[in-house]
């Protein structure tokens, strides 16, 4: 093991935590991230750069994510087309959960202070829902949100998958 240019990973003992880390990083996927080990939700749409997942949340039936699928942390990680690439999915999963839930207001947000691996939240809200008009991770207003006419998985994928597809004619999102 004398080579200076062996591969980090097969370096020996001295390495092994940095260099597991940057293989296992440019694999893709980071242990322990639980959006690189799972989909984060039901999987209504994705594509080989990100996916979008419906949250099982009874107070926000029409919640949504879009997730970059390899493991990055902020939006400045992506280039720039990626960037515009993954806010026209952002713009279409917003469009859709208007059209479809029809709510008094759209929440948009990318935290990832728990889970840093990059992902924007599509929030439906409505003036009686649990916590507006606080974020839906402040203090609750209400005990829960009224019931809402239940819409499938497969409406939502459908019309989402329809939207990329008509917007992305010709060229990438
Ligand atoms: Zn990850």
């Amino acid at each position: 093991m004398d080579n200076q240019n062996a591969p980090i990973a097969s370096a020996g003992n001295a390495v092994t935590g940095e260099a597991e880390r940057l293989g296992l990083y440019l694999a893709g996927e980071v242990e322990g991230c639980e959006l690189c080990s799972s989909p984060g939700g039901e999987i209504l749409w994705e594509d080989d750069f990100c996916r979008v997942v419906r949250v099982a949340d009874a107070d926000y039936p029409g919640f949504c994510r879009v997730i970059v699928r390899r493991h990055v942390a902020e939006m400045t990680d992506l280039s720039t087309d990626e960037r515009s690439r993954l806010m026209s999915v952002v713009f279409t999963v917003e469009q859709v959960v208007r059209s479809v839930f029809l709510p008094d207001k759209i929440n948009l947000a990318s935290f990832g202070n728990v889970v840093p691996h990059l992902h924007w939240h599509v929030i439906p809200r409505w003036r009686d829902d649990r916590h507006f008009p606080q974020p839906i991770w402040g203090s609750a207003q209400r005990v829960s949100s009224p019931a809402r006419a239940p819409v499938p998985n497969f409406r939502l994928a459908t019309e989402i998958g329809a939207r990329i597809a008509q917007y992305g004619k010709g060229e990438s999102i």
